[in-house]
């Protein structure tokens, strides 16, 4: 195919003329372009033929020739106003019956089927067919050769229609029309070849660009495909590692947790007794640090099983609260419950839920002095919710959707003041998820935080297995 900037630039100017809902499909673009082409070109040739026609010596018949050709024009010209408004069936079945009204008159006045102008019939169908469709230029088509039909019938019949040119205008009326008709005819064949050839052009340029965009997709889900995978393999790798880590780990603390025993009856001992001290609490963070990734992965790795069970939210809340009260004490924190007792029982993995909830109380009393933490449990038929309200530092606002994520702390300092892994709300947002329920945070800084998990009071282990996209790590 040969690439023709100037004809494209060309028909792209004329396109603008086309209406946006002619645009849309190929074929009927095509039309409008060729309509407009047509349109055009039959102004030019018209407009031509007005100079023979001013040559004409009658001048009756000059006079009736004018106005009847320029009539024509001007009238075919409002097929653009329909065009314009998005009806080519009614654009093309105007031009041509403005030109048959122009051209039978002519036919009429110049001799029947010895008329110069008999010959422009044929271009009737020829129209009609290219820019409303295939029906109409079958109609037309049969309304030229039925309208010369009937000349001729008429005339072979004895009806005598004079022909009122002389024969020197005779025979230059018979070169314009046939000058102008092959020139219309070529005009629409190659014009017609031209958009043709346009739209191949677009066809292509847009099956090419399919081709590229399905390769993209083809990769871009190759790619997921081989992410998924590794995350997969990542996940079960840290889950499996995370469980190696923590027998040996459970074994120090153990053996610490006798160290110190052993060094406190024989007496004496109390430097030893702190450095062991020291060793057992860095294993104790280690063992939550681990067992937060060992539920993290787990997680990612849909492998976290819920063994839901039927129990009493608020007695687990007191029992939390309970462990709570020496840390409370030493944070110099009042730790307050304010729980509905009319609840009942809920159905739901009761660990899973106490984690969530000693994360969340474990988190207002370390970032609380001299304030208060409330744990407040509410419900409805279908709900439950549990608060942790404390008055403690609070969370700067563009840092509050952030302590979801794994790893994360407010203040992320090597000097910070406050112990802790970044991991702990990690794990409850997709505990919760998993529970099919939501945590929500409201804080200020300086004032406090409200951490609301919203939850149905029965858990239903859902349809499909829960995967999540996104990774921990
Ligand atoms: P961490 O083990 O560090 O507490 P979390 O995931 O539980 O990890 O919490 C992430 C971060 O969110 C904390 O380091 C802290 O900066 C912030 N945060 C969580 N709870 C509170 C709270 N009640 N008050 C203030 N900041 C909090």
């Amino acid at each position: 195919m040969t690439d023709r900037p100037t004809l494209r630039r060309w028909l792209s100017w004329i396109e603008g003329l086309i209406p946006a809902q002619l645009r849309r499909d190929p074929v009927t673009r095509r039309r409008s372009l060729l309509a407009l082409g047509i349109l055009g070109a039959n102004t030019l040739v018209g407009t031509a033929l007005l100079v023979p026609l001013s040559l004409i010596r009658q001048p009756d018949l000059r006079t009736i020739a004018l106005v009847n050709t320029s009539g024509c024009l001007l009238l075919m010209l409002l097929g653009v106003l329909f065009l314009r408004r998005g009806s080519l069936w009614l654009a093309g079945n105007w031009i041509c019956g403005i030109l048959y009204a122009g051209f039978v008159y002519a036919i009429f006045r110049g001799g029947g089927v010895r008329a110069p102008f008999a010959i422009c019939l044929a271009l009737l169908p020829m129209l009609a067919g290219i820019i409303s469709g295939r029906r109409s230029g079958l109609a037309w088509g049969f309304i030229s050769v039925a309208t010369i039909t009937g000349f001729y019938v008429a005339q072979a019949g004895g009806v005598e229609l004079p022909d009122i040119n002389d024969p020197d205008t005779t025979v230059m009326l018979a070169f314009g029309a046939l000058a102008g008709t092959s020139i219309l005819v070529t005009w629409m064949t190659s014009f017609s070849e031209a958009t043709k050839e346009a739209a191949i052009v677009q066809i292509e340029a847009a099956s090419t660009q399919l081709a590229a965009a399905i390769q993209e997709e083809e990769k871009a889900r190759h790619a997921a495909d081989q992410a998924i995978a590794a995350n997969a393999a990542k996940s079960a790798f840290l889950a499996t590692m995370s469980h190696e880590l923590r027998t040996p780990l459970n074994a120090i603390l153990g053996y610490s947790e006798l160290v110190v025993d052993e060094l406190r009856d024989r007496g004496g001992h109390d430097d030893l007794i702190d450095d062991i001290r020291k060793v057992h609490a860095s294993g104790r963070h280690l063992l939550g640090l681990i067992t937060d990734v060992l539920d993290l992965t787990r997680i990612e790795a849909s492998r976290l099983e819920l063994s839901p069970t039927d129990f009493d939210p608020a007695k687990l809340l007191r029992e939390v609260a309970e462990i709570f009260i020496p840390l409370a004490l030493r944070n110099n924190d009042v730790l307050t419950l304010d729980l509905a007792d009319d609840l009942g029982e809920v159905h739901h993995d009761a660990t899973r839920v106490r984690q969530v909830v000693i994360n969340l109380v474990g988190n207002a009393i370390k970032f609380t002095r001299d304030g208060t933490v409330t744990v407040r449990l509410r419900g409805d038929p279908d709900l439950f919710e549990i608060f942790v309200e404390d008055t403690g530092i609070g969370i700067p606002i563009d840092k509050i959707e952030r302590i979801f994520e794994p790893f994360t702390q407010v203040d992320a300092s090597s000097t910070r003041r406050y112990e802790g892994t970044g991991l702990g709300l990690a794990v409850c947002r997709r505990l919760v998820s998993l529970m099919g329920g939501a945590i929500e945070v409201r804080s200020s800084v300086g004032r406090g935080s409200s951490f609301t998990v919203r939850l149905p009071r029965r858990y239903t282990i859902p349809e499909r297995p829960v995967s999540t996209t996104t990774s921990a790590f």
